[in-house]
C-alpha cells in the first residue's frame, strides 16, 4: 500500500441528491418484509396471517447469531407469510402486511433503561440493528466480538464515497446528536478509550454539524478523510485514519480497532433515545430513469415499485436496477423486490446506461494499477491467474487485494479484474490450506498448478476451479 499517496477514483460531482434532506416516505398500502438478509440466515416468524401488528412489534426471531430479529415497519394486518418471486434467495419468506395507515406504536417501544453492559447488549440484540455497509452482521454480534477481541478504538465510517450515494452524509448532518450518543454508549460498554468519526471531506455540512456537536467532548475526534473511492474499505480507512497497515488475512480487531457504519451508530443513538427498533432505512433513490431523485426514509418491506412511484415514477423506461452503490451494489433482474435492512440505495437506469459492455483485450494502459489503493498491478496479477501461476500470484502480493473493484471500474477494456482476482485469492488460499499453510507454498506450486487446468481468455478460472468470490467481488 502506498505511503500517503492517493490511489483510487475521484468522482467529480457524482451525487445529485447531495444536500437533499431525507424525506419520510408515505406508508404504502402493502409491505413485504423479507425474512432473510444474507445467505445462511434462519428466521422464525412468530406472527401468523390474520394477526394485527403494530409499528415496532417483533414478528420474527433470529434463529442464529448471524441474524437479527425482525420487527414490523407498519401497523396493519398480516396477509400472508410466503415467498415472493424476487431477487433474493428463491426460498426466502416475506411477511406481507396490509397497512392501516395509522402507524400505531407497539407497547414494547419505550426508551430503554440500561443499568449495566449486559442490559446494553440485550437492548442492541433485540433491536434488530445491523452493522450496515459491506458488513451486514447483526450489530450485537459485532459488538460482542469486539468485546472479546479487546479493541480499544472505535472508528465510525462516514465516507460514503461511491457515486450517487448521499443518504449517509445527510443522516450525519441531520442527526449528529444521535451519532455522538450511539458512539459514546458503545465506547462506555466496550471500555474503549478512543472514538473517531471518519467523515469524507466532501461532506462539509455534516462535518460542521458534528464539529458543533462534539464541542467540549474530548473522547471523540473528527477526522476528514480524503474523498476518493474506496476510502471506506477497512484496510484503506485504517491506513488513512491511523497510519497503520492491516496485513492480508487480518481483521481490524487484530489492530485493536472496531469499525462501524455511521448509519448503524445513528440508529443506535435513536434506539437509546426512543426504543424504536430497526424498522426503516435511509435510502438514496437516483439514476437517469427516476423522475425525482431524492433521499428517502423507507419502511422496511416497501416494494420497489412503490418507492419509485414516491420518487415521481419513471422519467424513462427502466432497464437496469441496482440495489446499493454502482460499484459494490447488485443488479436485480426485475422490480419484484422489497427494501431490506441491508439496502442503502436504489439506482434505476434507462437504456442509455443499462448496456453491459462486452470485455475486450487488455491494452496495457496501466489504469488499473494507477487506481489500486493497495498499490497492486492488477493486469500482471491477471496474467498470473490466466497461467494458474500461484507463485507469481503470491509474489505480486495479490493476497492483499481487498476486492474494491476500483480496477474493474477504471479499465477501458471492461475486464472484470476485481471479481476474478478475488476468486483466484479464494482458490489459491484454499489450495494453500490443503497444503497446511496460509498461502500456497512456492515449492509445490508447479505441481499443483499443473493439476488445476486452464483459465479462459480473460483469465477467469475454469468452472471446476472456481472459488468463492469475495464479499465485494464484482
Ligand atoms: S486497465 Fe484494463 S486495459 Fe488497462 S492495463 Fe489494466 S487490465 Fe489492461
Ligand atoms: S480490487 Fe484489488 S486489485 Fe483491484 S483495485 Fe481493488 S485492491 Fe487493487
Amino acid at each position: 500500500m502506498p505511503e500517503n499517496k492517493l490511489r483510487g477514483i475521484v468522482f467529480p460531482k457524482s451525487k445529485k441528491t447531495s444536500g437533499m434532506t431525507i424525506i419520510p416516505m408515505e406508508v404504502p398500502d402493502m409491505v413485504y418484509i423479507p425474512m432473510k438478509q444474507a445467505p445462511g440466515e434462519v428466521y422464525l416468524p412468530i406472527a401468523s396471517p390474520g394477526d394485527r401488528v403494530k409499528l415496532g412489534q417483533l414478528i420474527a426471531e433470529a434463529g442464529s447469531p448471524r441474524c437479527a430479529p425482525i420487527h414490523s415497519s407498519v401497523s396493519g394486518e398480516i396477509v400472508s407469510i410466503d415467498t415472493l418471486a424476487a431477487n433474493r434467495d428463491a426460498d426466502e419468506l416475506y411477511i406481507k402486511i396490509r397497512t392501516d395507515g395509522r402507524q400505531d406504536l407497539h407497547e414494547s417501544v419505550v426508551p430503554p433503561r440500561i443499568r449495566s453492559s449486559y442490559e446494553f447488549f440485550e437492548v442492541v440484540r433485540s433491536s434488530g440493528l445491523l452493522n450496515f455497509g459491506r458488513d451486514r452482521t447483526p450489530l450485537s454480534t459485532v459488538l460482542e466480538n469486539a468485546a472479546d477481541a479487546k479493541v480499544d478504538t472505535l472508528i465510525v465510517n462516514g465516507t460514503e464515497s461511491e457515486p450517487f450515494l448521499s443518504a449517509g452524509g445527510m443522516n450525519m448532518l441531520s442527526f449528529p446528536g444521535f451519532m455522538k450518543d450511539g458512539a459514546l454508549a458503545i465506547m462506555e460498554h466496550l471500555g474503549l478509550n478512543r472514538g473517531i468519526f471518519a467523515v469524507g471531506s466532501d461532506k462539509k455540512p455534516a462535518m460542521e454539524a458534528l464539529k458543533k456537536e462534539l464541542a467540549g467532548e474530548n473522547r471523540l475526534e473528527l477526522y476528514s478523510v480524503r474523498d476518493y473511492y474506496p476510502n471506506g474499505f477497512d484496510t484503506v480507512l485504517i491506513k488513512e485514519v491511523t497510519g497503520k497497515l492491516l496485513p492480508p488475512g487480518k481483521k481490524p480487531a487484530d489492530l485493536g480497532i472496531l469499525i462501524l457504519d455511521c448509519g448503524s451508530v445513528i440508529k443506535l443513538g435513536q434506539l437509546l433515545d426512543t426504543g424504536l427498533p430497526l424498522v426503516s432505512r435511509s435510502i438514496t433513490v437516483d439514476g437517469d430513469a427516476i423522475a425525482r431523485p431524492m433521499n428517502v426514509e423507507v419502511p422496511i418491506g416497501t416494494h420497489v415499485t412503490d418507492l419509485i412511484a414516491f420518487c415521481g415514477g419513471e422519467k424513462a423506461p427502466i432497464r437496469k436496477i441496482i440495489i446499493g452503490g454502482p460499484i459494490t451494489g447488485r443488479t436485480i433482474e426485475n422490480s419484484n423486490y422489497s427494501v431490506g435492512k441491508d439496502d442503502s440505495a436504489l439506482l434505476c437506469f434507462s437504456e442509455l446506461y443499462a448496456k453491459d459492455t462486452a470485455e475486450s483485450s487488455c491494452i496495457r494502459c496501466s489504469r488499473c494499477a494507477a487506481v489500486c489503493p493497495m498499490d497492486l498491478m492488477p493486469m500482471r496479477i491477471m496474467d498470473a491467474v490466466r497461467r494458474s501461476d500461484g507463485r507469481a500470484f503470491s509474489k505480486l502480493s495479490a493476497f492483499s487485494c481487498i476486492g474494491c473493484s476500483a480496477c474493474s471500474y477504471a479499465c477501458p477494456a471492461r475486464i472484470r479484474l476485481s471479481e476474478r482476482i478475488m476468486k483466484a485469492v479464494a482458490y489459491f488460499k484454499n489450495a494453500g490450506k490443503a497444503e497446511g499453510s496460509a498461502y500456497p507454498s512456492l515449492s509445490s506450486n508447479s505441481a499443483r498448478v499443473a493439476s488445476v487446468g486452464t483459465a479462459d481468455a480473460n483469465g477467469a478460472p475454469s468452472a471446476r476451479r472456481k472459488g468463492k468470490g469475495g464479499r465485494n467481488a464484482g
